[in-house]
């Protein structure tokens, strides 16, 4: 952290970039001047729309002149840095930012999530050698994307050994896979990095390569390359009751076979990664290249092309805008359309007043992320709730539901005020929150207003060679077909063959209905731990990792228990697999995505809620903290 030299006005402008509710209790650590968290400038923990909190402009003004002023005193030697906060201080900052109420049950969590200092608090407190001396352990992770290079680290932190397979020939995942024009994040880049890793971003929203860059890094900085085998693919995993271990059997890229035994698995193969193609008639017919978003083809080269987009999901929603400026010709063909929520900052460059504040205000990047986490995450939650008495039908779920209606309807109605067309084409007819809302900053409806552009939202007959014909008979010419259309989102842990105990595999097992404890431990299949697996998949807009980090410190403990019981094998107990998994259906039915009939990979084929985690992430993170033994049979 710089030593802070700024003349006045630099020191005002940064100022001037900085959310208040983290902008305080920053400047407040920083001087240990606890009086500047004053009652009339605290921000509504509640209001989640507003950067300030809610705050009147004559607020912010204030605060604003309060960290000024401070920051130049600190300048100038008249107040010396504090030391670290002591606990009931640090409670008054968190308390400043997320209201009094909230931060009872939360301390603990939001302490982790903040990591100040650099502090990594969910790594393992233990190694295996004082658990178990003399005990080896070995785990083979299967990816090294996000989780997998989190679990890789982890374990290797707690002294066990840990061999990483990776099909592709590099790190990243999803990051490495997806390339189409336009791919960025739609999560605050401050949230969505490890809390444990944190990093200068150059943009609010990074794109792609910015992310990959991110992960290759944190590769490198925590040596994990090492442990990683590169073009190495994992083609079964299967236990062996006699020995209490697995065996892993690879194949690599140039087709050598392989094979290792270990006494763990980590499944860390994401959700989103195996392409979703349509089933169209005609698909083979088209005479033009044709590819799905996730699997770009860059030597296709679009300029002056009639493109044809099917799909209008997150990922389709980025690309389009991405590449109508250079094609001829673009149709887009909508099934249903997207909520859209502004996002006025999605594309915009993190501005060099916040870039100073992150290098010169120790602790404002640690606020700033936490005031994200809030706004992101829980607040919203409630508002996916469905409400037994609300007569919404598929309008809304809830009164706060319908409010939420109300506020994306009028920004639709204000982006396609001169287009009612187009407002009427894109209208969701379903709850929001139901399927995932898209970030937008008026790209979106001024793509689909540029004269080139063709929104369809006739349902599609058949793919022919020259482009898409529609059920009211017209063809839609295309030169280039795109597949927007998804992924495989709810075959967990596909094409693996994972086999159990008494030789059951694992997805006869799941009979296409996959379920696991917590969303990590499935019984039947001892020391076999799933990352991103069942139901822990969170869907308003929250950070990914968060989930990441409690799965992967859960793993964690069960190991630590398993080795320290001086036994082999541990998994759940069906009972208590299957009450939980009773208890997150009950719950997702009483949420917008399960309660409303729109089409979502939330959903699998039978129409479950797979994939998403249907309470607070306070709930996931209190039944992850520790592994109750009584949950495992452990032999
Ligand atoms: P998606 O949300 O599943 O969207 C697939 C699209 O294809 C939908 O519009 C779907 O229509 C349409 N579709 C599928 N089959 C079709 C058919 N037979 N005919 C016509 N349309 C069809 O997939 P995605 O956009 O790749 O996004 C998946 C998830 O990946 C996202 O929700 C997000 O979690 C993640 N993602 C994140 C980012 C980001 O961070 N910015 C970017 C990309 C992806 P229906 O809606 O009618 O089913």
């Amino acid at each position: 952290m710089a030593d802070i030299t700024a003349d006045d006005a630099t020191i005002a402008d940064a100022v001037a970039c900085a959310a208040v509710p983290a902008l305080l209790p920053a400047v407040a650590q920083l001087t240990g001047d606890l009086s500047l968290l004053r009652d009339d400038l605290r921000p509504d923990p509640g209001n989640l729309l507003d950067a300030d909190g809610g705050l009147t402009p004559e607020q912010v003004a204030e605060a604003r002149t309060l960290a000024v002023d401070a920051l130049v005193a600190v300048r100038d030697g008249r107040i010396e840095p504090a030391p670290p906060p002591g606990e009931a201080d640090l409670r008054r900052m968190m308390a400043f930012q997320v209201g009094d109420a909230n931060v009872g049950d939360y301390a603990p969590l939001l302490r982790e999530e903040l990591a100040l200092g650099g502090e990594d608090l969910r790594a393992p407190s233990w190694t295996l050698d004082e658990v178990a001396p003399g005990r080896t352990m070995a785990v083979a992770v299967i990816g090294a994307g996000m989780s997998g290079l989190l679990a890789a680290h982890r374990l290797r932190q707690a002294g066990v050994d840990v061999v990483v397979l990776e099909r592709d020939a590099d790190v990243g995942g999803t990051w490495l896979q997806n390339t189409y024009p336009g791919c960025r994040v739609d999560v605050a880049n401050n949230l969505y990095s490890y809390s444990f890793a944190q990093t200068a971003w150059p943009q609010h929203f990074s794109s792609q390569d910015v992310l990959l860059d991110y992960f290759r890094r944190f590769a490198d900085a925590f040596e994990l390359r090492e442990l990683i085998r590169f073009g190495t693919e994992v083609v079964e995993a299967v236990w062996s009751e006699d020995d209490q271990r697995w065996t892993v059997r690879t194949r690599t890229t140039e087709g050598v076979d392989g094979e290792l035994v270990v006494d763990a698995v980590v499944s860390a193969v994401g959700q989103l990664n195996r392409p979703r193609y349509p089933d169209i008639d005609g698909m083979g017919d088209f005479a033009g290249p044709a590819f799905h978003s996730a699997r770009w083809d860059h030597s296709v080269d679009l300029a002056g092309k009639r493109v044809a987009v099917i799909g209008t999901g997150a990922s389709a929603m980025q690309l389009i805008p991405s590449i109508a400026p250079e094609v001829a010709e673009l149709t887009v063909l909508q099934r249903t359309p997207a909520w859209l929520v502004p996002t006025p900052e999605y594309y915009q460059d993190i501005p060099d007043g916040m870039t100073w504040l992150f290098e010169h205000l120790p602790s404002y990047g640690q606020w700033y992320r936490l005031w994200l986490f809030w706004r992101n995450h829980e607040g919203l939650l409630p508002a996916a709730v469905v409400d037994p008495d609300w007569d919404g039908g598929e309008r809304s779920v809830s009164a706060a539901n319908d409010l939420v209606r109300m506020l994306l309807t009028a920004y639709l109605e204000e982006q396609y005020a001169d287009r009612p067309d187009l407002l009427e084409a894109t209208l969701p007819a379903y709850p929001p929150i139901a399927k995932r809302v898209i970030r937008d900053d008026g790209t979106w409806p001024a793509t689909l207003k540029m004269d080139h552009v063709h929104l369809v939202t006739e349902g599609i007959e058949r793919i022919e060679a020259g482009g898409v014909r529609t059920v009211d008979g017209v063809l839609h010419e295309a030169d280039v077909l795109v597949y927007g259309t998804g992924f495989t989102a709810s075959e967990f842990l596909v094409p693996l063959r994972v086999v159990g105990r008494h030789g059951v595999e694992l997805h006869d097992a799941w009979a296409g209905e996959a379920r696991a404890y917590l969303g990590i431990t499935v019984p039947g299949f001892p020391n076999l731990f799933c990352c991103y697996g069942p139901n822990t998949n969170i869907v308003i807009n929250g950070s990914i990792i968060y989930f990441s980090e409690l799965e992967v410190r859960y793993v964690l403990e069960v190991l630590r228990l398993l080795a320290g019981t001086g036994q082999h094998a541990v998994d759940p107990r069906r009972d208590v697999h299957d009450a939980y998994n009773a208890a997150v259906d009950e719950a997702n039915a009483g949420m917008a995505w399960g309660a409303s009939s729109v089409s979502s990979w939330y959903k699998n084929a039978s129409g479950r809620v797979a994939q998403n985690w249907p309470w607070s992430l306070l709930e996931y993170w209190q039944r992850t903290r520790t592994v109750d033994p009584d949950d495992y049979v452990i032999t």
